[in-house]
């Protein structure tokens, strides 16, 4: 069986305008070449009610366990100003060195390098004892309801088990092999209304400003120490994100005051050997020792770690949803080589 080249791939992917929730047929692109290397696929098409319907794709080879999972996105963020771009942001080109296109870096270059690393590991391991499984959502970059969410309550209600998934977002921020991803911190949102009594700013006897309250409350808010941190996550922080008092007038004490702030706080996590693992084979190819990290937004493992253990491991995520989105020729290669040795080593 021949080998998958990744930069070709990844050029095919990036060709599909695929900005959530429009497909535009990159999955059914995927799907047929993880057929050719003898996966069983199965397109999943989600739709409720006021959103526009999603397909992911479930592709797994083999029938044993343990089974283990690559997940990723082949939806892209729109290419913005097109004028922006030094290329157009769908028909990939190559400059010094760097594949640039909407996608190269978050993520459809990850997921060429992981369909090659998995056609390389292949054809030197024909007899493997256990199962790869791809995992792949186009509704990632927007409301994230069609998408993994539902593919895992799919998978859950199939029993399909997964021992270790690998989510290939781009998790380095400036070089390739600094950064696993262990988990997040988790996000609440609050929302905090003052109601108070209108009146003239010349009488606030006869008022009762609630921004004064409003503002007292953030304070207090802001003031409290949630924790410490532990090993591996940040403390947990309260931030501020609204203050909104609506009011026309100079002259006029306002009746209600609201404000949004967000807590992103820490969690115990588990990590497992496979961690441990992947952290060596990323030392060995990038003569770098990744960092354990619990940092950045939020991502789809969110949702994957309730019938599974995750890390993320990715790209550099310097040009993510940027203009001129890149990735380094020599990045891709090396991302290729490092998923084939995950490969090789998780199954050995
Ligand atoms: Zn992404």
């Amino acid at each position: 069986m021949q080998t998958i080249n990744e930069l070709q791939l990844a050029k095919e992917l990036i060709r599909y305008p695929s900005i959530t929730p429009i497909d535009a047929g990159v999955m059914k692109f995927l799907e047929k070449k993880l057929r050719k290397l003898g996966f069983k696929t199965k397109i999943l098409e989600f739709k409720e009610k006021n959103t526009k319907p999603v397909k992911n794709l479930y592709a797994r080879l083999g029938t044993k366990g343990p089974n283990f999972c690559y997940a990723g996105h082949l939806d892209v963020v729109p290419a913005g100003n097109l004028k922006d771009w030094t290329v157009n942001p769908f028909r990939p080109s190559i400059k010094k060195g760097h594949l640039i296109g909407r996608g190269a870096n978050d993520m459809k270059s990850s997921i060429a390098a992981f369909v090659s690393a998995v056609s390389i590991f292949v054809k030197n391991n024909k007899e493997f004892n256990g199962s790869i499984s791809l995992l792949i959502t186009g509704d990632e970059e927007g409301i994230a309801i069609n998408g993994t969410k539902k593919v895992v309550e799919y998978l859950k209600k199939r029993k399909e088990k997964i021992n270790f998934c690998l989510v290939g977002e781009p998790t380095n921020p400036n070089k390739l092999g600094e950064m696993i991803k262990i988990g997040r911190r988790g996000s609440m949102t609050g929302r905090l209304s003052v109601i108070g009594v209108q009146g003239h700013v010349a009488y606030p006897h006869r008022a009762n400003n609630p921004s004064t309250t409003l503002v007292q409350i953030l304070k207090e808010l802001k003031e409290i120490k949630f924790d410490k941190g532990t090993k591996d996550f940040q403390p947990t922080n309260l931030e501020v994100t609204k203050i909104n008092i609506d009011n026309t007038a100079d002259n006029v004490i306002p009746g209600l005051a609201n404000a949004t702030f967000n807590i992103r706080f820490n969690n115990n996590h588990s990590s497992n050997q496979t961690t441990y693992m992947i952290q060596d084979v990323i030392k060995k190819i990038t003569k770098i020792k990744p960092e354990l990290s619990t940092t950045g937004g939020t991502s789809d493992a969110r949702f994957i770690r309730k019938i599974a253990p995750c890390l993320e491991f990715g790209l550099v995520g310097k040009t993510m949803h940027k203009v001129d989105e890149a990735v380094s020729l020599g990045d891709l290669k090396k991302l290729t080589l490092i998923y084939s040795n995950i490969l090789k080593n998780y199954f050995k």
